[in-house]
C-alpha cells in the first residue's frame, strides 16, 4: 500500500462532502466514487449517512451494487455511517422489502430506530479503539443494531441511563474484521477520531 491510501466514498446521494472533509484531515487522498472504475482504484471506502432506500436504488441504476458486493467479499475495508451502516447490514428491520444489502457485517439493524417523530438524539458516547474521550455522538432518524453474530465486535452502546429512554444500551457501533459501522455521524461533527480508526483499519489491511 502506498503511504497514503486512497479512500473512496460513495457519492450517490447524502453527506459525501462532509465524509470527504473528514478524510482529507486523516493523511489519505479521499475521493468520491459514483463509477465502477472509481471503485476499482481504492483501498477502502465510505458509505454515508443519507437515505439507504435511496442509495440501494441509485447502487443499482449506476451498476455498482454488484462490482461493490464483490470487492467487499474479497476484504475491501469499508465505514459506514447511518444509512450506510443500514446498507452494510446482513438484515433490516423495517427496511423497504426492496431495499438491497451488502451484508458485510452479521448485524441484524433496526431502520429509523430513534424514532421518525424525534428526528435527531445526541449523547457522549465511549467508542472503543478511540482514545481521548467519548465522542459527541449524533443520531438523525438513525438506526440502532438489535443483534450480532459471533465474529462481531461491539465498539459502542448508547449509555445506559433512563435519560436515553429506549436507546438506553443499544448498540450504535460495530466492527467486524475490517468493516466498521456507527449509527451516528461523525462526519458532522469535525471529530476525525473515527475516521481516524477507520484509516488505520485500511493501512493494516
Ligand atoms: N433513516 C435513514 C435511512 O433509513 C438514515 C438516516 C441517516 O443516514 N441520517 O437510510
Amino acid at each position: 500500500m502506498p503511504a497514503q491510501p486512497v479512500i473512496g466514498v460513495l457519492a450517490l446521494q447524502g453527506d459525501v462532502r462532509e465524509h470527504l472533509v473528514s478524510l482529507a484531515e486523516c493523511d489519505v487522498i479521499a475521493r468520491p466514487v459514483r463509477r465502477p472504475e472509481e471503485l476499482a482504484e481504492v483501498d477502502g471506502i465510505v458509505l454515508p449517512g443519507g437515505e439507504s432506500t435511496t442509495m440501494s436504488r441509485l447502487l443499482e441504476t449506476f451498476e455498482l451494487l454488484e462490482p461493490l458486493r464483490k470487492r467487499l467479499a474479497d476484504g475491501l475495508p469499508a465505514y459506514g455511517s447511518c444509512a450506510g451502516m443500514i446498507l452494510l447490514a446482513g438484515t433490516v428491520v423495517d427496511g423497504r422489502p426492496d431495499q438491497q444489502q451488502l451484508a458485510a457485517v452479521d448485524m441484524v439493524v433496526r431502520r429509523n430506530a430513534f424514532g421518525r417523530q424525534v428526528d435527531s438524539f445526541e449523547c457522549e458516547l465511549p467508542v472503543a479503539g478511540v482514545d481521548g474521550g467519548p465522542v459527541h455522538a449524533v443520531f438523525i432518524r438513525a438506526p440502532w443494531v438489535e443483534s450480532v453474530g459471533e465474529g462481531v465486535e461491539v465498539l459502542a452502546r448508547v449509555p445506559d441511563i433512563p435519560a436515553n429512554g429506549a436507546a438506553a444500551g443499544r448498540i450504535v457501533a460495530v466492527r467486524q474484521g475490517s468493516v466498521l459501522a456507527t449509527a451516528f455521524h461523525p462526519e458532522l461533527t469535525g471529530d476525525e477520531r473515527v475516521h481516524r480508526l477507520f484509516v488505520e483499519t485500511v493501512r493494516a489491511a
